[in-house]
């Protein structure tokens, strides 16, 4: 047996992964990944894959970043863990302040979370909590977009509709409301305004708060919207009372182009802004809860239990608040800039495969296309065809996307457009 096959079998028996039907793994064996440079991951065998999702979505500069490397190195050496409970330290205090500048101090306070779903929890707990302590407890339901994914654990699931990952634990589940989602390919964002303008009108007294993913609905297969619908939204969760969630996991740390994704929609901010996936470069675990005065003064109270009470081990750890000030660095030096730069890059060179496809769509560094005749199994298909291309890609459903690590010069654009042309050419033969 070779190192490899060792590897994937000492995997199969010992590792129960995620996201992954265990019965098909000999079918999809896992890549054995030993180490990662710039965009390339390099296998037991020495093989290279260009990381085309950024690790789902968490790289952003590139695997062995020196910079982000050297931040933790530092912080490792001076106070790797210290509760945030009865404490407190520089890198959390930092990043609180550079995140709340960015949102030119809307969003003041930053509670710290562990991971996306995390994240999830602490606003949705958050939101209900603060209409409780102003005496409106009944406020107690969310309302979600068709298609929508916010994680799962079981309250990000609750506001989750994605059948696969939600199916098997309906009966654990808070009913949410769940609404037309605005998309691009099918113009339905007015439809989906009219469809939350009569939801709220009859329930808003019910309603602490609506969830959605700003400008792209990625689990839902990168499904875009424009930033009027937002604007639009968020009017009417001003004029109804209720609290506006974004959970800019996914899209948010320059993805879609500004660094917040909110921050190229020109609207009042939401009540809760999340974040977590790109925000420390891939390289720690880690997500932030913003939100404003407002929500914040509501637990103040002599009352203990009037206050927040919730806590993760590892809330607010250093080291990944270390890296998350060093991605931010990177953002205070230009970064935006340099993605728009980019994102064109990957927009002219994808070009030429518009006609051979459908609905080819960008915003920033996201770029999707739908491949509609596509054969069962498509997505299984072009993962391990991609592999022979050098690619590491993982498609949802029959929807192709790169989200990669901000590292695209005219090269490398070419290198992925010619990548994916040829894995078409060989899953559509
Ligand atoms: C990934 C993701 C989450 C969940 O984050 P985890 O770190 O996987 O728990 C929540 N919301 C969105 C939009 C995501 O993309």
């Amino acid at each position: 047996m070779t190192a490899t096959q060792d590897l994937a079998a000492r995997s199969r028996a010992a590792v129960w992964h995620p996201c992954t039907q265990m019965a098909r793994l000999d079918a999809v064996p896992p890549l054995p990944i030993a180490r990662g440079e710039g965009g390339w991951l390099f296998d037991t065998t020495g093989r290279r894959y260009f990381d085309a999702n950024s690790s789902w979505w968490v790289n952003l500069f590139g695997h062995s970043d020196k910079a982000l490397h050297d931040a933790i190195k530092a912080q490792l050496d001076t106070l790797p863990h210290v509760m945030l409970a009865g404490c407190t330290h520089e890198p959390a205090v930092r990043l609180a302040e550079r995140l709340s500048a960015r949102t030119g101090g809307a969003l003041g306070h930053v509670f710290f979370g562990s991971d996306g779903a995390s994240a999830v929890e602490i606003a949705l707990k958050q939101s209900f909590h603060c209409w409780k302590n102003r005496g409106r407890a009944e406020k107690r339901e969310f309302v979600c977009l068709k298609n929508s994914y916010h994680g799962e654990t079981l309250g990000a699931l609750s506001v989750t509709d994605v059948q696969v990952f939600r199916d098997a634990y309906d009966p654990l589940l808070m009913r949410a409301h769940i609404v037309c989602a605005p998309d691009s390919r099918r113009s339905t964002e007015d439809l989906a305004l009219a469809e939350m303008r009569e939801l709220l009108e009859r329930r808003a007294d019910h309603i602490a708060a609506v969830i959605v993913e700003p400008l792209v609905q990625c689990a839902a297969g990168m499904v875009m919207h424009g930033a009027g619908y937002l604007r639009a939204l968020r009017a009417l969760t001003l004029e109804f009372g209720v609290h506006l969630i974004a959970d800019e996991i996914a899209v948010g740390c320059g993805r879609t182009a500004g660094f917040f994704a909110w921050d190229q929609v020109k609207a009042p901010w939401p009540d809760f802004l999340l974040l977590s996936k790109g925000i420390t470069g891939g390289t720690m675990p880690l997500s932030l809860v913003l939100t404003t005065d407002d929500v914040f003064d509501a637990f103040l109270s002599e009352d203990v239990a009037r206050g927040f009470l919730h806590s993760h081990s590892y809330t607010g750890n250093p080291l990944a608040c270390a890296a998350a000030n060093a991605v931010l660095d990177r953002f205070d030096a230009g970064q935006v800039e340099e993605i728009g730069r980019q994102a064109q890059r990957m927009a002219d060179a994808f070009a030429p495969l518009a006609p051979r496809v459908a609905d080819l769509r960008q915003r920033g560094m996201i770029l999707a296309f739908d491949v509609p005749e596509a054969p069962p199994r498509f997505a299984e298909a072009f993962h391990l065809k991609a592999r022979e291309h050098e690619l590491l890609i993982r498609p949802i459903g029959n929807t192709v996307y790169l989200m990669p690590p901000y590292l695209i010069d005219d090269a490398t654009a070419a290198f992925l457009a010619q990548a994916v042309t040829a894995t078409l050419n060989d899953v559509l033969a």
